[in-house]
């Protein structure tokens, strides 16, 4: 239902919210499709509602909130692509077009109530001022959309 991307990339993302995005902690109402699975909203049959896990759990989700966790994926994703393409950004430089990127991801983040980005190298909360890049984590059982600073001293400070 997503009007993102191509059909495959829309996959790979509705994936991974499911994978990664969903409470571990619902209450009956959501555990059963009735309310969204973040904002406990109730839900009706349509365009507004979008299905989540259905072949497994039957959870559910509104647009409003899927498409919020669909964004904060999206512009990710675009701030991975470009440091790992951008020289400069691979040698760790300051890179201005890095810096829009995650500013954008960063506000899409925001909106869903991401605490500002640790990094996952030394734990620290990332300073605005700092060069941060996305990198994935693959874990268990999910790829974790991670940070670290450019160059970093890896232990607390
Ligand atoms: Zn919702
Ligand atoms: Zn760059
Ligand atoms: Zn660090």
């Amino acid at each position: 239902m997503t009007a993102f991307g191509t059909n495959q990339t829309a996959a790979r993302l509705h994936d991974l919210i499911v994978q990664t995005e969903i409470p571990l902690r619902l209450i009956p109402e959501q555990q059963s499709g009735i309310s969204c699975v973040w904002c406990l909203n109730p839900l009706y049959d349509g365009p507004e509602t979008v299905a989540l896990d259905e072949a497994s759990r039957g959870l559910r989700g509104c647009a409003r909130c899927y498409t919020a966790r669909v964004e904060t994926l999206e512009t990710y994703y675009a701030w991975l692509n470009h440091c790992s393409a951008c020289p400069y950004c691979r040698d760790g430089g300051a890179c201005t077009v890095s810096f829009g990127y995650r500013a954008l991801h960063q506000d899409a983040a925001r909106v869903i109530g991401r605490p500002p980005p640790l990094c996952s190298g030394c734990f620290a909360e990332v300073q605005a001022d700092e060069v941060l890049i996305p990198k994935l984590r693959e874990g268990s059982s999910a790829t974790h959309l991670s940070y670290f600073h450019a160059r970093c001293p890896r232990r607390r400070r």
